[in-house]
């Protein structure tokens, strides 16, 4: 297959790939997605082959419209209308009891559907120009980072899938929060774009925490990922420059190394998030043996450090 690279002026063409059941990645504020009908169990099932992603792993429905949430799920909670109200749209994902029209292959055979209303602009015109809502993991071959530009899309899935519209780097450049509605109180399943503080700010109350759990809820506690193919160290103060590493860090410590990487500034947390995985993925193209990646504590690098958690525990599990 050859994969076409489309512009955020070809949202028809790209809509139309969709409607015939294919695969298109395309941007959104959080990380590249690759897009399939929702609810087309063929089109769904590409997404888990072109990935390599293994079938219990559920995925995201992405809507362009809250009218269309109530057609995916069970029930709503109060709980859950006003955290759409301040977030929505945006990098929040919430789980709901699943409706039985979102396809097995989509949820993983869970009772449950993950459902998320993107801001970025092209997501939300590929969304209403297809007419249906969209599953969309990231864009990546299953294990690696997740791709924050089109050419990391086409560093994995060249020829794989239909095509990639670009439409630039991404702003958030980590994945959504995951938020699970189903129980009385909502949990964190993934850390992601929108922080704990925030979602308990707007709650009025404290939510819970389980990245961890045994009984994986969510994909992002249970496989492989974010990994890039060296070994990876992460660590969260300044260390010793040695031969043969090559060192992500913030710019204000990046006179400290001879290889270093900068994914951006200790004073803007945010960019730490949105340069990660451009970082990763350009520190696995340097030929160090190993890549150590710092990041500090505190909660404005939450997100940041579990991405680095899990990819170091690849290469150490
Ligand atoms: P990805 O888009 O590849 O980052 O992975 C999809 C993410 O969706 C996972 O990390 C999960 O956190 C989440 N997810 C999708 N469906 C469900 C579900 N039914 N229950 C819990 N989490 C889900
Ligand atoms: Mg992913």
């Amino acid at each position: 297959m050859r994969t076409l690279l489309l512009t955020p002026g070809d949202i028809e063409t790209a809509a139309e790939l969709i409607r015939q059941g294919e695969l298109v990645a395309v941007p959104t504020e959080t990380v590249y997605g690759l897009a399939a009908n929702a609810l087309d169990t063929a089109a769904v099932n590409k997404i888990f082959t072109a990935k390599g992603r293994p079938q219990d792993n559920p995925l995201i429905v992405h809507i362009s419209d809250r009218r269309r949430l109530p057609e995916l799920v069970t029930h709503i909670p109060d709980d859950a209308v006003k955290l759409m109200d301040a977030f929505w749209p945006g990098a929040l994902t919430m789980v709901f009891g699943a409706a039985a029209c979102v396809p097995s292959a989509v949820t993983a055979g869970l009772p449950t559907v993950a459902v998320r209303f993107p801001g970025h602009p092209v997501m939300l015109e590929l969304i209403k120009a297809a007419g249906v809502p969209l599953a969309a993991p990231s864009g990546n071959r299953s294990g690696l980072p997740s791709p924050t530009l089109a050419g990391h899309v086409l560093d994995d899935l060249d020829g794989k899938i239909a095509a990639v519209i670009d439409g630039g780097p991404c702003e958030i450049g980590v994945e959504s929060t995951v938020l699970d509605m189903t129980g009385g109180t909502p949990c964190i399943l993934r850390l992601g774009g929108v922080s704990r503080a925030d979602i308990e700010r707007v709650m009025g109350k404290s939510v819970t925490l389980d990245t961890h759990s045994e009984k994986p809820r969510s994909p992002g506690q249970k496989y492989r990922h974010y990994a890039p193919v060296k070994p990876l160290a992460a660590v969260s103060a300044p260390i010793r420059d040695e031969r043969g590493i090559v060192v992500i860090c913030p710019e204000e410590q990046a006179h400290l190394y001879s290889n270093a990487i900068i994914y951006g500034q200790l004073s803007q947390p945010e960019t730490l998030a949105r340069g990660l995985y451009a970082a990763l993925r350009e520190a696995d193209k340097t030929d160090a043996d190993r890549i150590v990646a710092v990041c500090p504590d505190g909660e404005a690098f939450d997100a940041v450090r579990d991405r680095l958690r899990r990819a170091e525990q690849e290469h150490t599990t």
